[in-house]
């Protein structure tokens, strides 16, 4: 990092980022689990961003893709069940400079986690946020989460469960402040690679749903998307998801969704003949509560006993 030159002075010389120096401790996801993938993607678009990683968070929950913070080589927080935005707009309140990369699970976030959720869509703080959702309760082994199909068969419901699952995108959409939501599926790399790019560049909260495959406990709830391409409906728009064509291009079910339009993004996230994948929504202009919350973040601890001193004075008697 540093050159000696020849008057002895010290010379800060350039710094390049590998994929290594993102590449925290071995990954112990079961082999084929989709988190793997989602994993390499944020690795890549730290490394092509050029990311310091003394200034990047990755924040968790529990469950199982709340391991994240682990295998990346930034600082990280793995915190309680369903307390991964809390913590991470605790972060963004007064280190606004951070760049935060959020990992829940559909246990997670949208049930103990779910009022968090709400309220940090509409906080919009900039961060991205990426709900692994493979339908299930992975970690505690095998448990109904409330994106879980009806008649899925777990510990928790042996005869199948059948309460209608919750749609995660719509509920984001449906939340005032919503400044983005995309979705992915965990095996297309590229596809992922380009719509947490998409997420990682624009400014406010990024929500995007990861459709996830969990061959231990939902092996078959992905199959026959995976299977069959023309299942899934890719959207298309010059202000959406650059993905590489050579990715998508078994992708025949295309539709051009212009991501500005509310009630068109609502109407297709509640699509269930098809799983739409691209960017969803998107307002660049939504205020975002950082910018509030870290006003005064760079005054001195003297400044701030004046100003409560001068505070306190108005009460002198
Ligand atoms: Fe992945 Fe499922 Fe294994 Fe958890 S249980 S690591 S979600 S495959």
């Amino acid at each position: 990092m540093f050159g000696l030159k020849t008057d002895w002075s010290l010379e800060v010389l350039p710094r390049y980022f590998t994929l290594e120096d993102y590449e925290g401790g071995m990954a112990r996801w079961c082999p084929g689990c989709g988190d793997h993938g989602v994993l390499a993607a944020v690795q890549r678009i730290c490394r092509d961003a050029q990311l310091k990683p003394e200034s990047t968070v990755s924040v968790s929950g529990i469950g199982c893709s709340s391991r994240f913070p682990h295998y990346m080589k930034t600082y990280g927080f793995h915190g309680l069940h369903g307390r991964a935005l809390p913590v991470a707009c605790g972060i963004k309140s007064r280190r606004p400079e951070l760049t935060i990369w959020v990992a829940t699970g559909d246990g997670d976030c949208c049930s103990i986690g779910a009022a968090h959720w709400v309220h940090a869509i509409r906080y919009n703080m900039d961060m991205v946020v990426m709900l692994f959702d493979n339908n299930v309760y992975g970690l505690t082994k095998n448990q109904t989460s409330p994106t879980s199909r009806p008649g899925s068969k777990t510990n928790t419901h042996p005869r199948g469960s059948f309460l209608p699952p919750l749609n995660p995108a719509l509920t984001t959409l449906s939340i005032s402040n919503v400044s983005f939501v995309a979705q992915t599926v965990d095996w297309n790399p590229v596809h992922v690679y380009a719509t947490l790019k998409a997420a990682y560049e624009h400014k406010g909260l990024s929500f995007v749903r990861i459709l996830q495959r969990c061959p231990q406990y939902t092996p078959k709830v992905f199959e026959e998307a995976q299977r069959d391409p023309s299942l899934m409906l890719l959207l298309e728009h010059e202000k959406g998801v650059q993905a590489d064509p050579a990715g998508t291009k078994i992708y025949t079910n295309r539709t051009q969704h212009d991501p500005s339009d509310i009630n068109a993004a609502r109407q297709i996230a509640s699509r269930e003949d098809v799983i739409p994948i691209g960017l969803l929504f998107r307002d660049a202009d939504r205020p975002r509560y950082e910018e509030f919350s870290s006003l005064g973040a760079d005054v001195t601890i003297e400044e701030k006993v004046q100003a409560l001193e001068k505070e306190l004075d108005r009460f002198a008697i």
